[in-house]
C-alpha cells in the first residue's frame, strides 16, 4: 500500500489527466496520477484485435483541433489522411444505395434546399454563441486524419513522462478534504493501492463517474443536482478488417451514409500502410438497444447485412470482426461522452468547471473548444493545470 504526500492528485489517467499532470509537473508541483483502469489512455484505446490494429475509442483529428494537432507535433507523432477517393453511397428513405460525390447527399432537390438551409442556420447559430459559451459547437468530421500508431500515444507518450507517477488499476473510491492553517486544503485520496494526501485534487474522470466518489464532506447541492444531468450516450463503433479494401476497386470511398439504416454511417478506416482493408461504422442510440438485445452471431450478422447494403456481399465476410462496446465499461459507460439533457446546459453550465474547495474538474465532457473530442480533453487538462498552478503558488 503506497502512502504518498505531493501537490495534486489527478483521478484518471485519460488524455485530461495526463495532460493535466504533465502541466502540473512543468510548473514545479508534485502529482500522483490514479487510474481506474489497468492502462492510460481512457476512451482513446489503440488495441491488436485478432492482428488487426483497430482504434477501439475515439482516433479522428479535424484541422480545427489546435490543442491536440500541437501536441502530437510535440510528441512527434504523424498523421495520414483518412481515404477518401471516389464514390460515396448514400441510402434514403426507399432503402436504394445511391452513388453520390461531394458533401451534399443525393436526395430530392427540395430536401437538399432544406438541409442547406438547416445547416446555415446551424453555422450561424454557432458562430453566433462562439465556443466558450457552451451551448454549440458544430462537429467537423469532413477532413478527418488518422494518428500513425493510434490516439492511445497521445496518453501513452505522455505518460511515459511521468513514469512512476501513475498508478494503474487504482479507481479511487473517497476524497476526504478539509481545510487547514494556511487557508488552503488537506486532501486525502484513497483507493486500494495507495492513498495520497494532497493540497489539491483534479477529477479528470466523465461527469457520470463523479457519484462513483464518496466526497467527504459531501459536494454541494448544485453540484450535487448538476452532475445528475449529465450521461453518456450510446454508439457501438464497429470494425470490420478485410483482406483488401475491396470497395475501392469498385470506385468507392467507403463514406456511407444512411438515415434508417442499421450501421447509419460508415468510413474506410484502412491502417496507415497496411494492405488489409478496414470499415468503421457505427450503430447510435435506440438502435443500438436493440441490436445488445441480440445474440453476438445474429447481431454481428444484422450489422455486416447493413454494412453490405451499402457495399455489396463483399461486406458480410470479413477477417477481424470486432464491436467496440464502450457502455459495458465500468469507468466510461457509454459513447461518446458525456452530455446535458435538455435545458440542463443553460441552467448548470456556468458552474459546471468551478472548483468545490480544492477539488476541480477536467475532462473533454464540459470542454468548450474540442468539446467531447480529445482536443477537448487536452485544452482542460492544460487550463485545469494551470488554475491549480496559481491557487498553489498563493
Ligand atoms: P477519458 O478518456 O474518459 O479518461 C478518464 C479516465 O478516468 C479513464 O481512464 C477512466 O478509467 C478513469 N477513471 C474513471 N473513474 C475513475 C475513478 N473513480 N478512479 C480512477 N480513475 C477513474 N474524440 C476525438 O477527438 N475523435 C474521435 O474520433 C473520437 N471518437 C470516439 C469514439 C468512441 C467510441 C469514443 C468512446 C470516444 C470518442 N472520442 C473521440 C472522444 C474522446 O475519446 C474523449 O473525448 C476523450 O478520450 C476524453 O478524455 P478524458 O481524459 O476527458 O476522459
Amino acid at each position: 500500500m503506497l502512502n504518498l504526500n505531493r501537490d495534486v492528485v489527478v483521478v484518471g489517467a485519460g488524455p485530461s489527466g495526463v495532460t493535466a499532470a504533465r502541466e502540473l509537473k512543468k510548473a514545479g508541483l508534485t502529482v500522483t496520477v490514479l487510474e481506474a483502469r489497468n492502462r492510460v489512455g481512457g476512451r482513446t484505446w489503440t488495441d491488436t484485435v485478432d492482428g488487426a490494429m483497430l482504434e477501439i475509442g475515439g482516433q479522428w483529428v479535424s484541422p480545427d483541433q489546435t490543442a491536440l494537432l500541437e501536441l502530437l507535433d510535440e510528441l512527434k507523432l504523424d498523421t495520414y489522411p483518412r481515404y477518401r477517393e471516389g464514390e460515396s453511397i448514400y441510402i434514403g428513405a426507399d432503402g436504394a444505395p445511391v452513388r453520390y460525390t461531394g458533401d451534399t447527399f443525393p436526395v430530392d432537390p427540395d430536401i437538399a434546399v432544406e438541409m442547406d438551409r438547416l445547416v446555415a442556420l446551424l453555422d450561424g447559430l454557432a458562430a453566433e454563441v462562439g465556443a466558450s459559451a457552451p451551448w454549440a459547437h458544430p462537429k467537423a468530421r469532413e477532413l478527418d486524419r488518422r494518428v500513425v500508431g493510434g490516439m492511445q500515444q497521445v496518453s501513452l507518450l505522455q505518460a511515459r513522462e511521468l513514469g512512476g507517477d501513475i498508478v494503474l488499476n487504482s479507481p479511487v473510491r473517497t476524497v476526504n478534504w478539509e481545510p487547514d492553517a494556511d487557508g488552503g486544503h488537506c486532501v486525502t485520496v484513497e483507493c486500494d493501492r495507495a492513498t495520497v494526501n494532497a493540497r489539491f485534487v483534479i477529477m479528470a474522470v466523465p461527469p457520470n463517474l463523479y457519484s462513483r466518489v464518496s466526497f467527504n464532506p459531501p459536494l454541494p447541492r448544485r453540484q450535487h443536482q448538476m452532475h445528475q444531468h449529465q450521461s453518456l450516450g450510446l454508439v457501438i463503433k464497429v470494425h470490420a478488417v478485410y483482406s483488401t479494401p475491396f470497395w475501392r476497386n469498385a470506385g468507392l470511398s467507403g463514406t456511407c451514409f444512411g438515415a434508417d439504416a442499421l450501421v447509419q454511417e460508415v468510413y474506410d478506416n484502412t491502417n496507415h500502410a497496411d494492405p488489409r482493408g478496414t470499415l468503421v461504422g457505427f450503430v447510435s442510440d435506440e438502435k443500438a438497444d436493440a441490436v445488445f438485445e441480440l445474440g453476438a452471431d445474429d447481431r454481428k450478422r444484422a450489422i455486416l447485412k447493413s454494412i453490405a447494403g451499402y457495399l455489396g456481399d463483399e461486406a458480410l465476410a470479413p477477417e477481424v470482426y470486432y464491436e467496440s462496446d464502450w457502455g459495458s465499461e465500468e469507468w466510461t459507460r457509454g459513447a461518446y461522452a458525456a452530455s446535458y439533457d435538455l435545458g440542463g446546459l443553460h441552467r448548470y453550465g456556468k458552474d459546471q468547471l468551478a472548483p468545490v474547495g480544492p477539488i476541480y474538474w477536467s475532462s473533454s465532457d464540459p470542454a468548450a473548444e474540442g468539446y467531447q473530442h480529445v482536443d477537448g480533453a487536452i485544452r482542460m487538462g492544460r487550463i485545469t493545470a494551470a488554475r491549480v498552478a496559481e491557487v498553489a503558488k498563493v
